[in-house]
């Protein structure tokens, strides 16, 4: 089996209402690219990576050199071929490789007949359990979908529990005070007593905000607080002075980095992100360490659409060692462009796809629909919230959103969701 062709698409899928974060918003849909290997015999693999547009593009056709030819049996090799750790630092290709290891693994599962699960040691279960991610939220176009008060955020946590099943619920926040937050959060935690909570800011509070943060929350089921600040001698300053667990997926995301954790533990949770750490393989490769060392690991969701939701089922079915529920974005989206449309949740579970491969399939008629928006509306500035022109964000920040502005920003007015 040999690599005949490379092709990179990018798509733009509409969210149900623009997600707001730390470093600003998803403005109302998400920007991916598909990427495709197809062999001489015409198998084709499919891939997915975050971001998009032509330089997205012209990234992967770049590799098509160092691709031709090659057998995708051979995955581990694509790392030195495509990103050494020498020649990386000068060309950071890490999220390029993740999009073409998901290919090639679809590939080789392709021709063996046999779903990417049983190629990376066998499932050891059947469907991937997956938390709520709460957002705090611009209301969409026509209005709807706001999240803002603490009991917008309990309605949207009762809305999506009674709609999938969720036992799990994530609060994503550092876009108001951490004040304000906790109180959302607790909110949260309250009205769903029974359920089990998490917290991320994205890094955004100081060590002694988290510290805070921490004591404030230590009498709810938190699975962990994630994140609160960024940097592994900040947490490790926060994880002596709480009793909550603390996870990370933004400073422990390469070997070395775990190393380091084992060495001298900043976090006891590694939440693992098949594009940040460069394919679902090594993901499998970090949780066994994690295993070996008695750190936690969680799936972790850096957006996705159905291609990259299978790379994390397959993920989530392998590793023996997940004892907490994966992240996702996926309920956000309003659409997808596999064939089928979008996967259900059960009971808030997702059953990991059986067919050879990822499972999935691209939908031919969706990636032309959502190409076509792409080219039609083009990107978005991720780091750029819409509500406060001139704002840009900074860590630890000192200058949070306002919770009691309400209603849809000016800056979103040409956009359709
Ligand atoms: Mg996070």
């Amino acid at each position: 089996m040999r690599i005949a062709e490379v092709r990179a698409t990018t798509v733009t899928v509409p969210l149900e209402a623009p997600l707001r974060h730390s470093n600003g918003a998803h403005w109302g849909r998400f920007v991916r690219t598909l990427v495709e290997l197809e062999t001489e015999d015409g198998l084709v693999g499919v891939g997915e990576m975050g971001g998009g547009g032509q330089s997205a593009e012209a990234a992967v056709l770049s590799l098509k050199d160092y691709l031709l030819g090659h057998d995708p049996a051979r995955t581990e090799a694509l790392r030195f071929m495509l990103a050494n750790p020498t020649a990386s630092l000068y060309n950071n290709r890490t999220q390029l490789l993740a999009a073409l290891e998901f290919a090639c693994l679809d590939l080789l599962g392709k021709h063996t007949g046999l779903p990417v699960h049983a190629l990376l040691g066998g499932a050891v279960r059947s469907e991937v359990e997956f938390a709520s991610y709460l957002f705090f939220r611009y209301p969409a176009a026509d209005g709807s979908g706001e999240v803002r008060t603490p009991d917008q955020l309990v309605a949207h946590a009762w809305d999506l529990k009674a709609a999938h099943g969720f036992r799990v619920h994530k609060v994503k926040g550092g876009v108001f005070d951490p004040g304000y937050e906790r109180e959302a959060y607790r909110a949260v935690a309250e009205a769903l007593d029974g359920d089990r909570f998490r917290y991320d800011p994205n890094g955004v509070l100081s060590p002694e905000q988290s510290i805070e943060f921490a004591a404030g929350i230590e009498d709810l089921a938190n699975d962990y607080l994630e994140d609160p600040c960024l940097g592994l001698p900040g947490l490790r300053r926060v994880r002596e002075r709480t009793r909550i667990p603390l996870a990370t997926n933004t400073v422990v995301v390469d070997f070395a980095q775990l190393a380091t954790n084992v060495l001298a533990p900043a976090v006891d949770v590694v939440l693992l992100d098949t594009t940040f750490w460069g394919g679902i393989r090594p993901c499998v490769k970090a949780a066994g360490v994690c295993e070996t060392f008695g750190l936690g690991v969680a799936v972790h969701s850096s957006g996705e659409l159905g291609v990259q939701l299978a790379t994390m089922l397959h993920l989530g079915a392998v590793v023996p060692n997940l004892t907490f529920a994966a992240d996702a974005h996926y309920h956000h989206l309003r659409d997808d462009v596999i064939v089928g449309g979008k996967m259900p949740y059960r009971d808030g579970k997702i059953a990991v796809p059986d067919g050879p491969g990822l499972g999935v399939e691209l939908d031919r008629d969706k990636v032309a629909e959502y190409a076509e928006l792409y080219r039609e509306l083009g990107p978005y500035p991720y780091d750029r919230d819409p509500g406060r022109p001139g704002w840009y964000p900074m860590v630890p920040n000192t200058d949070f959103a306002d919770p009691s502005r309400a209603g849809r920003p000016e800056a979103l007015a040409h956009e359709p969701f």
